[in-house]
């Protein structure tokens, strides 16, 4: 059986590009064809600036929200990266793999560290290497697929790079993972801003729809939505980003396609209404189960229990066959 790794940061609530580009395809998907992990990854949420007990709660929920999405803790294996020690030990020797020319190329790297001195904030090593402590998520469960959004492929190139070059140089030791993207909706856009990604920690909250957003909330937000001065709906993510970002998601909501989709309206009123009805629709089971799962805390803590000791399990002996590789 495959084996399929992916994680979820916690570093702001969970949005409807976090749940279209990885989450649903996780739950529906993923964790009946393989042997499946996911992970909270929240040693990757201290890379900025955080609040400790922040990064706790918003790491309690999105464990909470991925059971509320579907996964099911008797088909896959979910944990919280922290519990498992195997993930730190693994980005050491993987950073005496890597080289600083290649964590510096990195596109999020460069995004994240403009805005972290557009802050006035130094940046953090920890922001430099984490494609490295990423890698070592990756490789150490022996990883074939890394379910994705499209934000996160060249990440999983270096992962495969990494992997690639450990092997040659001290021994065959890890599998060489690759990425898969989603068919549609794989880099939903921010509805403000129809150039940029939609990402849980940006400030402009009127551009990110988030899973736990009221229905109300929700309708505002897609019905304000930024389009584009042309009046025909056309799918041209290059020239008409922000129509094409709706298509893409009313697409994704509905089991449709964006191209035909977009020969079935003639104004952007109509396509931002069922958009907005889709991403509501979409929304609600998973509300519903996030409030029951909410109401039984003591269930979501025995799942991460049980799912960090699995996962220790079988990151162990691949990451002590790494030190043993690699000389100590
Ligand atoms: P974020 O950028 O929201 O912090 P993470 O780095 O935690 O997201 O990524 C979790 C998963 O969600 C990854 O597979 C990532 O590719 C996917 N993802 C995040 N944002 C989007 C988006 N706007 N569109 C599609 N997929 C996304």
């Amino acid at each position: 059986m495959k084996r399929v790794f992916s994680g979820i940061q916690p570093t702001g609530h969970l949005t409807l590009g976090n749940y279209l580009g990885a989450m649903r395809r996780w739950a529906e998907v993923d964790q009946h064809r393989a042997d499946a992990l996911f992970c909270v990854v929240d040693l990757h949420a201290l890379t900025v600036e955080h609040d400790p007990a922040r990064v706790r709660r918003l790491s309690r929920q999105a464990a909470t929200l991925l059971l509320a999405s579907g996964l099911d803790p008797e088909a896959c294996t979910l944990f919280v990266q922290s519990h498992v020690d195997e993930h730190a030990r693994l980005s050491y020797l993987l950073e005496c793999v890597a080289t600083d020319g290649e964590m510096r190329r990195m596109i999020q790297y460069k995004e994240k560290a403009a805005k972290e001195a557009a802050r006035g904030r130094s940046v953090r090593v920890s922001l430099l290497t984490y494609p490295v402590l990423m890698a070592a998520d990756i490789l150490a469960y022996g990883t074939d697929e890394v379910p994705v959004g499209e934000d996160q492929a060249q990440h999983v190139e270096l992962a495969r790079d990494l992997a690639v070059r450990f092997n040659q140089r001290y021994g065959s030791t890890f599998t060489v993972p690759r990425a898969t993207f989603p068919k549609v909706a794989a880099r939903v856009m921010n509805l403000q801003e129809p150039t940029s990604k939609m990402g849980k920690s940006d400030e402009s909250g009127l551009g990110v729809v988030y899973l736990l957003d009221e229905t109300d909330v929700v309708r505002k937000k897609v019905l304000r939505a930024v389009t584009d001065s042309g009046r025909d709906v056309v799918y041209d993510r290059v020239e008409r980003p922000g129509v094409a970002n709706l298509l893409d998601v009313l697409a994704a909501c509905t089991g449709g396609d964006p191209e035909v989709l977009s020969g079935e309206y003639d104004s952007y009123g109509a396509l931002k209404k069922d958009t907005a009805e889709a991403v509501v629709e979409v929304l609600r089971p998973v509300q519903e189960r996030h409030r029951e799962l909410v109401a039984d805390p003591g269930a979501v803590d025995e799942v991460l229990r049980a799912g960090a000791e699995r996962a220790r399990a079988m990151a162990r002996p691949t990451v002590d066959a790494a030190y043993r590789a690699i000389g100590l």
